[in-house]
């Protein structure tokens, strides 16, 4: 099943495109073919699937290696020359055979049932397509490397050594309140010093953006961003609502949850150093000891919610497809990432033994399975679904595996660690609508000043923020914003997880009643890909594709009610 080979049609066999004297011949002969009638399209169009996953392949190889080894110039160098001798001559011809596309006559005559949501795509990708924002793209990327440079050099003196912000997190599940809190404040104070290096950063961020999305004849740069990420199943006023719908359904739960953690380590008020550590005092729970002893568990876990998923996961294993230790050179953090051409998914972690490892590889097993289901569709396009879906696979699993974390914890650990997840989902949404209305008001407003820009900052955190007193602090809740990368990285991309959750949950409540249908519905769903607009996909998952009040408001009863069944 997963050992399935994909034979190519078009790219010669056994030539590897590694470089761009191999490459862009086969554009120059896409580029002169004929797709006047529908069947010459058809080939077309999965022949160019062929190339871009034939390239996309070398690129995905090089980086992953590269994360598994940072410290190795020779892969740093491979990567580099991907991204800066590949990458840039291929966008450009990819443009030009998206132009020859909406060109054809035949591109009209395509059945809709299977073309329509590929045809949507590469016609507002032409549409919104400027030569003169190529340039601002390059300065933009310059601008997110700078914030990049800023905030990895930040690093603070702590308990007599050099530490990363990363590495203060642990701090904040100290038991010791002294600890902690020296801890926050040396980091808030770390962040400070270059607010004013991030601000203007951002400012100029904020220019950059709002005349790309001039040039391309949008409004604003939140019109921009709407059509450049494709969503064409929802507008700026879904977002609105769902913002609406958290404030009202949500941030009360959120602020009853942090009451009950305060009067649980019986303190007054709640400080920001407050919100990690376990209210029995107790130590991090210690799922496992080892990266195998990790593996061999979730396989566990994924085999009582489906055999066949699990015999995908050992799969992978068996193959060299997973990652999962921390160890010295590697790149940070978790992600899953596929190889297009061979359709195998990748899973890198850097696992030390924590609660959020068992949850990083049970997401990341999410995302694999959905690139296993939807593998067979020879467009390139329609192996993989918008993040909005994506991350339905992914959360979602985190959901379905929730009753079987007894492979990892017992009794009080059994409980406490699903109380952390599920209480993490309640906080997640109230920070999911700060950052996605802040976003609306920066770009809808490009001529705002830094005081207006803090000042709705502020604003937003009094209606979505929880009970923490920030007294003495008020600098760093103004600047809190800093951290976010998105913000500076990827504007716009967040909500896509309040809309994934609230896909996932749904999913959840599915098998709360009927567990193999939902898990059948979640499969279904997944092979699909991307190859449906966003409401038909979360439909085939037995989930709404809705996020007002109407939708948000009963799942958060719901985990309400779950948390309410389990002892503090
Ligand atoms: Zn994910």
């Amino acid at each position: 099943m997963t050992n399935r080979k994909f034979p190519r049609g078009f790219v010669v066999d056994g030539v590897v495109l590694d470089a761009w004297e191999k490459i862009e011949p086969y554009f120059d002969r896409l580029r002169d073919r004929p797709i006047d009638t529908v069947d010459d399209l058809e080939r077309w169009l999965i022949d160019y699937s062929e190339l871009i996953a034939c390239v996309d392949e070398i690129g995905t190889d090089r980086r992953v290696k590269m994360t598994c080894q940072t410290d190795d110039p020779k892969r740093k160098a491979a990567f580099l020359a991907f991204i800066e001798h590949i990458d840039p001559k291929c966008k450009p011809r990819s443009h030009e055979l998206n132009v020859k596309y909406t060109k054809s006559a035949a591109s009209g005559a395509l059945p809709p049932d299977r073309y329509g949501v590929l045809d949507r795509s590469i016609r507002a990708t032409v549409e919104l397509f400027r030569d003169e924002n190529v340039p601002l793209q390059t300065e933009e990327a310059k601008l997110e490397q700078r914030y990049q440079e800023i905030s990895g050099a930040m690093t603070v003196e702590l308990d007599g050594k050099e530490q990363t912000l990363q590495q203060l997190a642990l701090y904040a599940e100290r038991t010791d309140r002294n600890i902690r809190q020296k801890a926050w404040e040396v980091e808030a104070k770390r962040r400070l010093q270059d607010v004013e290096a991030l601000e203007d950063v951002f400012d100029q961020l904020v220019h950059l953006r709002h005349g790309m999305a001039r040039n391309a004849d949008c409004a604003d740069y939140r019109d921009y961003a709407f059509k450049d990420k494709q969503r064409f199943d929802y507008t700026p006023q879904d977002c609105i609502a769902f913002q609406d719908a958290v404030e009202k359904a949500v941030v009360p739960a959120f602020r009853q949850i942090q009451q009950a953690r305060m009067a649980a380590l019986n303190i007054d008020p709640l400080r920001p150093w407050d919100q990690a550590v376990d209210v029995k005092g107790r130590e991090p729970l210690r799922p496992f000891h080892s990266a195998g002893e990790l593996c061999a568990k979730v396989s566990r876990v994924f085999r009582q919610v489906d055999p066949e998923l699990a015999a995908q996961f050992n799969d992978m294993r068996e193959r060299g497809y997973l990652d999962l230790e921390s160890r010295k050179g590697k790149a940070p953090g978790g992600y899953q990432s596929t190889y297009e051409e061979s359709r195998h998914p990748f899973i890198f972690m850097n696992a030390v033994g924590v609660q959020r490892d068992v949850r990083t590889l049970i997401h990341e097993g999410g995302h694999a399975f959905h690139c296993y289901a939807a593998r067979h569709d020879p467009l390139l396009q329609y192996r993989s679904s918008p993040i909005e879906f994506a991350e339905v696979a992914s959360f979602g699993m985190e959901m379905l595996t929730l009753d079987y974390l007894d492979e990892f914890y017992q009794g009080d650990d059994l409980a406490r660690a699903r109380r952390t997840q599920l209480e993490g989902i309640v906080t997640l949404f109230p920070w999911v609508a700060t950052i996605d209305a802040f976003q609306h008001f920066l770009y809808t407003h490009p001529d705002h000043s830094r005081e207006q820009r803090k000042a709705h900052w502020l604003e937003l955190r009094e209606r979505f923020g929880g009970i923490v007193d920030y007294s003495g602090y008020e600098d760093a809740l103004s600047y809190a914003w800093h951290r976010q990368l998105h913000l500076f990285e990827v504007p716009f991309y967040y909500i896509e997880y309040g809309i994934a959750k609230l896909g996932a949950l749904q999913v959840w409540r599915n098998a709360t009643v009927d567990r193999k249908k939902a898990t059948q519905a979640y499969r279904e769903a997944l092979a699909l890909g991307g190859s449906r607009p966003l409401p038909e996909l979360f439909e085939a998952a037995g989930a709404k594709f809705d996020f007002s009040y109407d939708t948000v408001a009963p799942l958060v009863e719901m985990l309400m009610a779950e948390l309410d069944k389990l002892p503090v």
